[in-house]
């Protein structure tokens, strides 16, 4: 194999990273079938996981690379629901990774037009203090583009009405890991919901919370 023919492929690692993603969305139990879509960007535009195929049968070069204006070369389709993938890129610069799910209990939060107010700490891990569920479009439209970049302000999630929810993140590690924690929250509220309304946090503690978040989980640099 000539030096050219392996690396062919422009962003080959970071398609095979998409592909690895969507494969755990599904084996985390956060997705189901060919439902949902994964994207990350890339030097020019971004790269989203193709309609109708399986994620199992997806191969690096079914991954869609598509460029901000939704031109894309090639015959492979991408996700009907690439345009907010294009939009949340075009809005959020600190956005790098989208993972979109129909996950179980933050679908049934959002078929009941609920979003997730601060019933628990971990509510800032999107960003602040809630998760808002945006209103119904339908799926691929700009309408529901427009709702769900609306719905991200400040946030790295959003639950969408009638539909599944949207997580975000500077990679596909980040983005996954906020799209577990929101499904594993909309249970625990779901759950509350069956015996009650929960009491909420207030806002002077979650700004707390988020405060500390801004720099949980990092390890100090050698000499701090
Ligand atoms: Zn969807």
């Amino acid at each position: 194999m000539t030096f050219l023919e392996l690396t062919h492929l422009p962003d080959k690692a970071l398609r095979e990273e998409v592909i690895r993603t969507a494969l755990k969305m599904n084996a985390l139990g956060i997705n189901q079938g060919k439902s949902g879509n994964v994207s990350a960007r890339a030097a020019s535009g971004f790269l989203v996981t193709p309609t109708g195929m399986a994620y199992e049968d997806t191969r690096p070069e079914h991954v869609v690379a598509m460029q901000m204006d939704g031109t894309f070369a090639g015959e492979v389709l991408p996700s009907s629901e690439w345009r907010f993938h294009r939009e949340i890129y075009a809005a959020r610069a600190d956005i790098h990774a989208i993972v979109h799910t129909h996950a179980t209990f933050a679908t049934t939060l959002a078929c009941l037009d609920r979003g997730i107010p601060p019933f628990h700490y971990m509510v800032a891990i999107a960003g602040g203090s809630d998760i808002r569920c945006a209103p119904y479009a339908t799926f691929g439209t700009q309408a529901l583009s427009d709702h769900a970049v609306a719905a991200l302000a400040d946030r790295h999630a959003c639950l969408l009405s009638h539909h599944g929810m949207i997580a975000c993140g500077p990679n596909l590690d980040k983005a996954l890991a906020v799209a577990v924690e929101v499904e594993s929250l909309s249970r625990m509220y779901w759950q509350a919901l069956q015996v009650g309304e929960p009491q909420l946090l207030s806002a002077d503690e979650m700004a707390t919370v988020i405060k500390k978040f801004a720099t949980y989980g990092q390890q100090p640099r050698r000499g701090d």
